[in-house]
């Protein structure tokens, strides 16, 4: 029998209340006072995983070490906990669906009628539990994505309903996380909404055991009355999330409220004395009290949805507080730049980061936008297609191959510095395909990579299909573009960098996956700091 406890959340009123964060922020209360605890998110669309998503739709796909590709909440998880998650910390119905059809089809339900309830319930109750019972930890927090209501949360509703039923008693929570608008023309809170949602999930059988109440405006004691007595929870269950400035102040907001105490006494576990949250206190002094400011830009495809793009904007966040700098992010749309205008919206910057990104929309304009960079000697960053895309402007730029290009966006082009890997050319199928997850790097000593990183032997996580065409290697290489960092194993190019510049480099992998408050990720520190030296050196 699985001993963990579980606490499920469940959502209500509207989506993106920030569930993904709320839970982040419990469990690192949790793990502040000594538990091992994991987050896992189960999406209700019927996409196997969100990797087939344009960002426009979800957000940023983020990648795990197994190579899973996953909800950007993971990257809250791990950005809060510090520890890695993996494909089993998110399944969508999809995911689920398709278990239940290929053990169908083998016959494993030979003579029965396959159905949502049980079957499905069951699939999602089995994955439910998996991490519970890899013994590794002893908390687990499942988000529930979509909003108590939706057609589509039902069978995952049923499911919580089956398990606290069938879970030992003091081994599940319920929260509940609702909205509390604020009727500016009255001045007041308003609890209808969640009163009615949280009677919409009583309907399939789940009592919430906390609320967790987004709010603009404090929630006094009469309406926390109000609140307890109508949606039958403890009054003490009644924790207001109140706006913040940012995301990392939730868990010391939800210290404040007493979330983990209540949790905690449902579970009937201890507290152990209080929570050590000396680091995270530290990294918020950081993050409020800097001492210099930058301005770097973004140049993508998707500036104008931030959560495409939101595990860099974390680094930078993390990467800033590491150097007691204020990092300010201008989104630069790589679709309207190009040699006119260049001057005028890269000039201002610190240093530009090139983003990663697919097909061929914008291209010319990162590309503009590097020579420019390379140029004047601003510092860049290049992440995956950011790194492609310096490539082909110094292919053509300096070696002066003229119709350089990557065969992503060009397959007839003559220099195809950029290139499919030959194992990579047989894949027809689109989902989950790429090269996907953790690979070894080893650095070479001297570099700018080096000095990042300190030490030769690193793993970074992948996502793409393109890869440096090392038959230009030696042309590369003789010019001032030199291989930093490579595949110890297939000798792929997966660090590039300028010898003449004073912050050029570029990383076929993606560091962003793996910055967190505790560990701002190298790349991102030295790089800011790249930035902080040049705003010094020429303003
Ligand atoms: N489109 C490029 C490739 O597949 C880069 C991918 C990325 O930036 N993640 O190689």
């Amino acid at each position: 029998m699985n001993k963990s406890k579980y606490v499920f959340v469940t959502g209500g009123v509207t989506s993106s209340l920030g569930k993904g964060i709320i839970s982040a922020s419990l469990a690192k209360l949790l793990q502040a006072r000594g538990y091992t605890v994991t987050i896992q998110k189960f999406d209700p669309y019927i996409n196997v995983d969100p990797g087939t998503l344009n960002p426009y739709e979800h957000g940023e796909c983020y990648v795990t070490d197994d190579g899973a590709e996953t909800d950007l909440d993971l990257g809250h998880y791990e950005r809060f906990l510090n520890v890695p998650t993996s494909q089993a910390n998110n399944v969508t119905t999809g995911r689920i669906y398709q278990t239940v059809i290929d053990k169908e089809r083998r016959g494993d339900y030979l003579g029965k009628t396959v159905q949502v309830v049980p079957h499905i319930t069951d699939e999602i109750k089995r994955r439910m539990q998996l991490l519970g019972e890899s013994g590794k930890f002893e908390i687990i927090i499942t988000e529930i994505g979509g909003t108590v209501g939706d057609i589509e949360s039902l069978p995952y509703i049923e499911a919580v309903r089956q398990l606290r039923w069938e879970l030992p008693a003091h081994n599940s929570v319920v929260i509940h996380l609702t909205l509390i608008p604020y009727l500016k023309a009255t001045k007041e809170l308003k609890t209808k909404p969640t009163q009615h949602s949280v009677k919409e999930l009583l309907e399939t059988g789940v009592q919430a055991d906390v609320l967790v109440c987004r709010t603009e405006h404090p929630i006094n004691a009469e309406m926390r009355k109000k609140l307890a007595l109508f949606c039958n929870v403890k009054q003490n269950a009644v924790i207001e999330s109140i706006d913040v400035e940012t995301i990392y102040d939730v868990p010391l907001k939800m210290l404040k409220e007493k979330l983990d105490k209540v949790v905690l006494e449902k579970f009937k576990l201890p507290l152990h004395g209080e929570p050590n949250l000396k680091e995270w206190e530290s990294f918020l002094a950081r993050l409020k009290n800097p001492k210099q400011e930058v301005t770097i830009g973004l140049v993508g495809k998707y500036v104008e949805l931030p959560d495409a793009y939101k595990s860099i904007i974390e680094s930078f966040i993390h990467a800033g507080a590491a150097n007691e700098c204020k990092v300010k992010v201008e989104y630069i749309h790589s679709e309207f730049l190009d040699k006119e205008n260049a001057v005028e919206k890269i000039n201002h910057l610190d240093g530009v980061l090139v983003a990663p990104g697919f097909g061929s929309r914008g291209i010319e304009g990162k590309i503009e936008a590097i020579r420019y960079i390379r140029e004047n000697k601003i510092p860049f960053f290049g992440i995956c297609l950011g790194m492609q895309c310096a490539v082909i402007e110094f292919a053509r730029n300096v070696l002066k191959l003229k119709d350089a290009h990557s065969t992503e966006m060009n397959d007839k082009t003559k220099n195809p510095v950029i290139d499919m890997m030959p194992d990579q050319k047989k894949i027809t199928e689109k989902g989950g395909t790429m090269r996907l997850g953790a690979y070894a790097c080893e650095i070479q000593k001297g570099t700018k990579a080096y000095s990042a990183y300190g030490r030769q032997k690193i793993s970074e996580r992948h996502r793409h299909r393109f890869e440096f065409n090392n038959k230009y290697l030696n042309d590369f290489k003789s010019s001032g573009m030199i291989p930093s960092g490579i595949n110890p194993g297939t000798g792929l190019v997966e660090i590039i960098e300028l010898t003449d510049h004073p912050y050029f480099v570029g990383v076929q992998y993606h560091p962003e996956l793996k910055s967190t408050v505790e560990n701002p990720h190298p790349l991102f520190v030295r790089f800011v700091k790249a930035a902080m030296d040049y705003k010094s050196m020429v303003r």
